[in-house]
């Protein structure tokens, strides 16, 4: 059953302590029973356990924080249940100003519907019922020319543009991607030079606005785009942010679309099955009588969310200026009140709650073990992973702590689900580890030693078995590249980063608690915790004997 809000608000208010039972790796008697007994290798990982990591998620991943988006109520309360815990542990806090958050600011963007307006040959049309728009200001008028997807990408020798004259006109495309191309096709290449996506290439031809035809995805999702333009808004990483496009851009309704292409020699019907196979009607002008007028009125404002970062300092006069940095993302993609589906939330428990709970316990192992490591212990929870990796880039670029100091960083990103018994032949859940196993990334690429460590931490400890599956730049599923250590490795810290790869539940509202395997999510924390804390007393820090195997964008 689920924890009412105000229940564990109130349990964690007022009881100042965590709402699950906290452990303490060592029991008071079993300490003193300790004195006479070796301490543990590995410190305190006893002090993580199965029962406090479900504890935690039971309030990280609750309907009742709306999926963490950011930025959102849901992540300010989880950033304040993981700074009162710290707090409870006497871990320093190490964000802005002696406090436990390093703020960061948003440009949020949102439609004005009062002053959004379109109309063709006369007839007025209403934003939200007949069309939506982007949040990029403008208006335009004038004559309407169809340009099939619109993309241009040179190493294709594809430009649905080319020979059209959209100068001054208002370009109508079919989202989707031309056929055979896929986003891979883009990677390394210059936008606006070797590619550019209809809105940019239209721009960058004279056009003054584009339309966007309608397709099954956007009918299915209208009211929640409606939602997010009018209330949520369109975020952007910084206070000051520079668009790529500068053209408004609107979507089509079906009845605006029909309107659009009624009396031309392809309807709008036809172009919409077409695409549905990605086939694309060839690009016409229609008939220059049609005229058609919008503007798009969008405002914004700087909004601020926060990353969560504390730190357990080392008990030795010197290396305890050196930090073993252990973080993962403690958002996710939020909730939309107008999905079809029957559950609205995406509660993100594996993606990533495994990794902020994980934390979490690791952190009060640290805090609560009898030995205290000779380094210090860098905690920290990024917002905007799921944005772009945006609490990561703040952070690596405004450290609170010398990142030249940062011996290495531990990123965990789903840990939470490994295969069930029949994963073998599940489509997707196929590619989950096995019991016992986690996917590792990054240990080898920068630093020879750190991969030992690593390696021998595990030997001699739970002896995990590690997949290095995906452990290459070059991987196609760029893992490598889709979580915040990258931006640790991008300044030349050298990474591990642990995860579980993906499900058939990534990303979807189903990404929920009941699947989680907490029992191998305590071994992979456990073995964490180890190898941070191999790392935070070892008497050389890992040298740094590799270039990044790729170029530091
Ligand atoms: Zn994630």
């Amino acid at each position: 059953m689920r924890k009412s809000l105000a229940f564990l608000l109130l349990l964690f208010i007022f009881s100042g302590v965590s709402a699950v039972p906290a452990q303490t790796g060592t029991k008071k008697g079993k300490t003193n029973a300790a004195a006479t007994t070796t301490a543990p290798r590995f410190g305190n990982t006893d002090g993580i356990t199965a029962a406090q990591l479900r504890g935690y998620l039971e309030f990280i991943a609750s309907d009742e924080l709306e999926g963490r988006d950011t930025p959102s109520r849901g992540l300010d309360i989880a950033a304040m249940f993981i700074a009162d815990h710290l707090r409870a542990w006497g871990i320093k806090p190490a964000g802005d100003n002696g406090t436990y958050f390093q703020k960061f600011p948003l440009r949020r963007k949102r439609v004005d519907a009062a002053g959004t307006r379109l109309e063709l040959n006369g007839q007025s049309y209403a934003y939200g019922e007949d069309f939506l728009a982007g949040t990029i200001s403008g208006s335009a008028s004038g004559g309407l020319v169809y340009a099939g997807h619109g993309w241009m990408i040179k190493s294709k020798n594809i430009d649905a543009l080319q020979g059209l004259d959209v100068k001054d006109k208002i370009v109508v495309v079919t989202s989707g991607l031309p056929k055979g191309v896929t986003f891979q096709d883009l990677q390394g290449g210059k936008q606006g030079v070797d590619w550019a996506s209809p809105t940019l290439n239209a721009q960058l031809k004279g056009a003054k606005a584009v339309i966007v035809m309608p397709n099954f995805g956007t009918l299915a999702g209208w009211a929640g785009a409606r939602w997010t333009q009018t209330e949520k808004g369109a975020y952007e990483f910084g206070a000051e942010t520079a668009a790529t496009t500068a053209i408004p851009v609107v979507t089509a309704s079906p009845r605006l679309a029909a309107a659009l292409f009624q009396g031309e020699k392809a309807s709008a019907g036809m172009i919409f099955n077409k695409a549905v196979t990605q086939d694309f009607v060839e690009p016409f002008e229609l008939k220059p009588t049609k005229k058609l007028s919008l503007t798009v009125a969008a405002r914004a404002d700087t909004v601020y969310t926060q990353n969560v970062v504390g730190v357990l300092e080392g008990t030795d006069p010197v290396l305890k200026n050196e930090y073993v940095a252990v973080g993962a993302h403690y958002d996710h993609v939020g909730m939309n009140p107008f999905w079809p589906g029957e559950d609205k939330i995406w509660n993100g428990a594996d993606d990533d709650g495994s990794g902020t709970v994980s934390v979490l316990s690791i952190a009060e192992a640290f805090a609560k073990g009898a030995q205290k490591p000779k380094r210090s212990i860098l905690f920290i929870w990024h917002a905007g992973e799921e944005k772009g990796l945006w609490g990561s880039e703040y952070f690596t670029n405004n450290p609170t702590v010398p990142l030249d100091k940062v011996i290495t960083e531990l990123n965990i990103d789903m840990i939470g689900r490994y295969q069930n018994p029949g994963d073998e032949n599940h489509p997707v859940n196929k590619f989950l580890p096995k019991p016992g196993e986690v996917f590792v990334i990054g240990s080898k690429m920068m630093s020879t030693e750190l991969g030992a460590v690593s390696e021998e931490t595990n030997k001699s400890f739970l002896n995990l078995s590690f997949n290095y599956k995906y452990d290459d730049p070059k991987d196609p599923e760029q893992f490598f590249y889709r979580s915040d250590h990258y931006n640790y490795a991008r300044k030349g810290v050298p990474i591990i980063f642990y995860m579980d790869g993906t499900h058939a539940d990534y990303h979807q509202p189903s990404d929920s608690i009941e699947k989680i395997n907490f029992e191998q999510m305590e071994r992979v924390a456990r073995t964490i915790f180890a190898t941070g804390w191999e790392l935070a007393n070892r008497a050389v820090r890992p040298t740094v004997d590799k270039p990044l195997p790729v170029d530091g964008q």
